[in-house]
C-alpha cells in the first residue's frame, strides 16, 4: 500500500519510523516532513493544510491511505473533502471527520459533549460577552486558582490559570475582548483539578477500540515542572499510576462513553483519540481532547506497539479493529526533548548538529523534530529540535540511555530537562 502522512515533527517522524517497518507498506511518503522522516520515506513539499495540493499528489502517486498527524487538517475538515469528492472517496482518511475534530477545535463542544455523556470532567460555565455576568458569578463560586480556557485552537495557549479572583474577572474580560482574536469569543471557565496528569491514546474504527500505551508528558521548560509551557520536553510510558484499576474506570466511565456518545450524535470518527486525563485521588477526569496523537508522547508510545501499526489502520478503514491484534512491549520507552536554548521564548535556528551518527550507533532511537538539512548538514530548523527515545527494564534505565545519546548529540545552545519521569 502506498501511504502519505501529514505533519512535520517529532510525532510525524516516530509514526513514519512505525509505519515504515510494515511489510504492508509499499511507499511511504511524509508532507511535508523534516530532515529525519526522509529517512523512513520521500518527503513532498506540500503542506498538510492544502487539500487541493494533496488531492493532486494521491491522485497522481495512487496513494491509497492517508494518516494525518497534526490537528489543523483535520479540525478543518480534510475527512470530509476527500469523502466528499467521487474521485478520492476510496482513499483512507486516518483521522475523525470535522464534525469530531471538535472535540478538539471547541472547548465548549468537547465539554458539553462529556456532559450528555456523563463523562467525569471537571464543573464550568462556557461564557460569551453577552453572558459575562454570569460567568463573574460563575468564578465566584469557585475556589482558586481559576481557570479560564478560549474555545477555539490557540496552539497550546489559550488556557489561563489564575490566581486570584481579582485576576480571574480581568482575564476573562480580555480574552472576550479578543485576547486571542476569535478562539476567545466563548471562553470556558472551569474548576480547577488537583491531581497527576497522563495521556491515554485510543485507536477507533467508529465502533471497535484499541488502547495504545498510556503516557506522561512533560510540557514545562524548566525542571521540577517550572516555567513556561512548550511543545514538551519528554514523555515516558507506561505511567506506573495508569494501574490496571484505573485504566477499568478509563474504558468504562471514559473511553467506552466517548465512543458510543459519538456514534448517538452521529459523528463519524475512524482514527487517534488523545484523552488527557487528570488522576484525583484515584479517579480519572477528563481534561481535554485532542483528535490525533500527542507529541512528544507519540515518540514513546510508538517504540511500545509491536503490532503492524498498518494492519491497525487498516481495520480503522475497514471498521474490524476488533479482529486486529494489539502487543505491547512490557518495557519502559522514555523520551527527551533537545531544544534551542531561549525556547519556547526567542531563539536562533540554523545551527550545525555534529554527533549525530555516534548517537545513531547506540541502541536508542532519534526523532528529529526542528531539524532541516543545509549543505550536507543537519541543522536546527526549530525550537524543539530532536527526541532521543530508548528502551530500558526500568523508567531509570530508559532515561539514562536517553541522557548519555543526548550529551553525545552538539549544537550550539543545546538544552534539555534531566529530570523526565522524576514524579513516576
Ligand atoms: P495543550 O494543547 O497544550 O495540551 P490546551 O490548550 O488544549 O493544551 P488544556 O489541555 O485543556 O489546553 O489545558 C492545558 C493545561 O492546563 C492542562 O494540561 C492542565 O495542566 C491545565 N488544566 C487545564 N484544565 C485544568 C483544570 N480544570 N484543572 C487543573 N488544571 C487544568
Amino acid at each position: 500500500m502506498k501511504i502519505l502522512l501529514l505533519g512535520s515533527g517529532g510525532r510525524e517522524h516516530a509514526l513514519a519510523w512505525k509505519i515504515a517497518q510494515s511489510p504492508k507498506v509499499e511507499k511511504l511518503y511524509i508532507a511535508p516532513g523534516n530532515a529525519g522522516t526522509h529517512a523512513a520515506g520521500e518527503n513532498v513539499d506540500i503542506k498538510a493544510t492544502d487539500f487541493p495540493a494533496i488531492k493532486d499528489f494521491v491522485l497522481k502517486n495512487g496513494v491509497e491511505m492517508i494518516v494525518v498527524g497534526p490537528e489543523d487538517p483535520l479540525v478543518k475538515g480534510i475527512y470530509d473533502y476527500f469523502a466528499a469528492d467521487e474521485a478520492t472517496r476510496h482513499i483512507a482518511v486516518i483521522g475523525p471527520t470535522k464534525a469530531g475534530a471538535t472535540l478538539e477545535g471547541s472547548k465548549e463542544f468537547a465539554k458539553g459533549f462529556m456532559q450528555r455523556h456523563g463523562i467525569p470532567t471537571a464543573r464550568y460555565k462556557s461564557i460569551t460577552a453577552a453572558n459575562l455576568e454570569e460567568g463573574l458569578a460563575f468564578l465566584e463560586t469557585l475556589e482558586a486558582p481559576y481557570v479560564l480556557k478560549a474555545d477555539g485552537l490557540c496552539a497550546g495557549k489559550g488556557v489561563l490559570i489564575l490566581p486570584t479572583l481579582n485576576e480571574a474577572k480581568r482575564e476573562l474580560r480580555e480574552m472576550l475582548g479578543g485576547m486571542f482574536g476569535d478562539a476567545s469569543a466563548t471562553v470556558v471557565i472551569e474548576e480547577f483539578l488537583s491531581g497527576i496528569e497522563c495521556s491515554v491514546f485510543v485507536l477507533t474504527d467508529g465502533k471497535n477500540y484499541k488502547v495504545l500505551p498510556v503516557a506522561k508528558d512533560y510540557k514545562r521548560i524548566g525542571e521540577g515542572d517550572k516555567g513556561l509551557n512548550t511543545g514538551g520536553m519528554g514523555s515516558v510510558t507506561p505511567v506506573p499510576f495508569a494501574d490496571d484499576v484505573f485504566m477499568e474506570k478509563v474504558r468504562t466511565r471514559i473511553i467506552e462513553p466517548t465512543v458510543n456518545g459519538l456514534i448517538e450524535e452521529g459523528i463519524l470518527y475512524k482514527g487517534f483519540i488523545f484523552l488527557g486525563l487528570i488522576n484525583v485521588k484515584g479517579e480519572p477526569m477528563v481534561i481535554e481532547y485532542n483528535v490525533r496523537m500527542g507529541d512528544p508522547e507519540t515518540e514513546s508510545v510508538m517504540l511500545r506497539i509491536q503490532s503492524d501499526l498498518v494492519d491497525l489502520l487498516e481495520g480503522v478503514r475497514d471498521g474490524n479493529l476488533d479482529t486486529k491484534e494489539l502487543v505491547l512491549d512490557p518495557r519502559t520507552a522514555a523520551c527527551v526533548m533537545l531544544v534551542s536554548g531561549g525556547y519556547p521564548e526567542a531563539y536562533e535556528k540554523g545551527k550545525v548538529m555534529t554527533g549525530l551518527e555516534q548517537a545513531a550507533a547506540t541502541d536508542s532511537i532519534l526523532f528529529h523534530a526542528g531539524t532541516a538539512l543545509k549543505d550536507g548538514q543537519v541543522v536546527t530548523n526549530g525550537g524543539r529540535v530532536i527526541a532521543v527515545c530508548s528502551y530500558g527494564n526500568t523508567k531509570e534505565e530508559a532515561l539514562q540511555k536517553s541522557y548519555h545519546v543526548a550529551d553525545l548529540i552538539s549544537f550550539e545552545k543545546k538544552y534539555f530537562r534531566r529530570d523526565i519521569g522524576f514524579d513516576l
